[in-house]
């Protein structure tokens, strides 16, 4: 196992200061191994997912080779040569578990921001104290930009949070965590093969969740509340000014459709399954509330605003791979983790074999598929005839 940085990189480098998992802890498990402190339903700071972590990666006696950058993945005669920092290997199968937020997906029209605003992404924001006073525009209203847009708007600074889709989910439903609905009633567990749309799966963005102490949901009607300005997803920014799209009312009734719907999965699946006393009655959320008047202009020259968090997604960083396995956008082409090329896999990217997949708790399962598949590769076996 080739790590360019320790154990847990992503946790120690590239996450904010107060980012704790949205997964409770009891979701926190890992092939053999599980959460067992005192508060499962908890949810770790990023000093906990490191330990955690960590403690697996002694437990598991996993063969780490740290601080080993893999600058170069080719083919070579029946596998692969591997070029490090460290030093070359052989190997006849490569697993690519690099990671899928490697790097910060930004649009475009970010190279049309003034320079006098200063530009931050998740990758690069740690605290509010680094921002400069004045006003924020948070883009996009995922997992991560509604919870900096509520960090930021409680340092004090006013905050514009630009939405485009997003997944609404609220904290708990029926008195249990919504992620105890996801896993228990399969939702999560649903394959990749079974999924009608499954490029537009595995490019959903992350659900509009938060783990605190709390257990608190954070929508878009509890950012309205705290008094963030909601505006229309980033059109355009031309001489100076930024466009924002019309239509958030339909996008707002759009999300909470969806939630409904799977509200009422989770419902139904409750009927047949659990006892009336196993969970509390049905509930129905308010509708979110759709901002009176929204502007679809800002002048970023006004003095309004003086930074943007572009919190819009990230992306894998596939420049050490260079074996013909990328799509036009860089992403990697495989087949539940099986890419078209022999003896090559993947592992940790979304909805890889199943909708957990790009959740730590959905490692095990993908990785018990994946490497049946190349321990299949290594005995002999045509890919024709490898199954899981
Ligand atoms: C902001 C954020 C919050 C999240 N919150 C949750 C959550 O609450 N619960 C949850 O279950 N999941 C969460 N996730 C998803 C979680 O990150 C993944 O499920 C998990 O990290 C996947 O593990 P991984 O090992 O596949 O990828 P990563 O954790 O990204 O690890 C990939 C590793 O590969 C290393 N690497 C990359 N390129 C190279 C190279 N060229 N050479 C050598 N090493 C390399 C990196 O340094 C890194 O350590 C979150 C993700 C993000 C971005």
């Amino acid at each position: 196992m080739l790590e360019r940085g320790e154990v847990a990189n992503s946790w120690r480098r590239e996450r904010w200061d107060s980012l704790r998992l949205l997964t409770p802890n009891w979701l926190s498990r890992l092939p053999g191994y599980a959460y067992d402190g005192s508060d499962p339903d908890g949810f770790m700071t990023m000093s906990e997912v490191v330990a955690f972590v960590s403690r697996y990666a002694s437990v598991a006696a996993a063969p780490v080779r740290t601080q080993t950058p893999v600058i170069s993945v080719t083919q070579a005669d029946g596998g692969y040569h591997i070029s490090t920092t460290n030093g070359d290997l052989e190997s006849r199968c490569v697993i690519v578990a690099s990671g899928a937020c490697n790097a910060a997906h930004v649009p475009a029209v970010r190279q049309a921001v003034p320079p006098a605003i200063a530009c931050f992404t998740a990758l690069d924001y740690r605290n509010p104290e680094q921002l400069p006073p004045g006003g924020v525009l948070v883009v996009g209203a995922s997992a991560t930009g509604v919870q900096l847009a509520d960090e930021i708007q409680r340092s004090g600074r006013p905050v514009l949070l630009s939405v485009g889709e997003h997944v609404r989910l609220p904290r708990t439903y029926r008195g249990r965590d919504v992620l105890w609905w996801m896993d228990a009633s399969g939702v999560w567990n649903q394959r990749y093969d079974e999924i009608d749309d499954l490029t537009r799966a595995r490019h959903l963005p992350s659900p509009q969740l938060v783990g605190t102490p709390g257990r608190a949901t954070i929508d878009l009607n509890t950012l309205t509340s705290a008094g963030v300005e909601l505006v229309g997803r980033l059109a355009a920014i031309r001489d100076g000014r930024v466009l924002f799209s019309g239509g958030l009312r339909n996008m707002f009734a759009l999300a909470d459709l969806k939630m409904e719907r799977l509200l009422d999965t989770f419902d139904e699946w409750a009927r047949s399954r659990l006892r009336d006393a196993d969970v509390a009655p049905p509930e129905r959320f308010e509708p979110t509330r759709p901002p009176t008047s929204s502007r679809i202009g800002l002048d970023l020259g006004s003095g309004e605003i003086r930074s943007i968090v572009w919190a819009t997604g990230y992306r894998p960083d596939y420049r050490w791979l260079n074996v013909p396995v990328l799509d036009a956008k860089g992403y990697l082409r495989h087949d539940g983790g099986v890419c078209d090329a022999p003896g090559l896999y993947a592992l940790g990217l979304p909805v890889l074999r199943r909708r957990k997949s790009t959740f730590i708790c959905g490692a095990e399962d993908d990785a018990r598929d994946v490497v049946a598949y190349l321990a299949g590769y290594l005995d002999g076996a045509t890919r024709s005839s490898l199954s899981p």
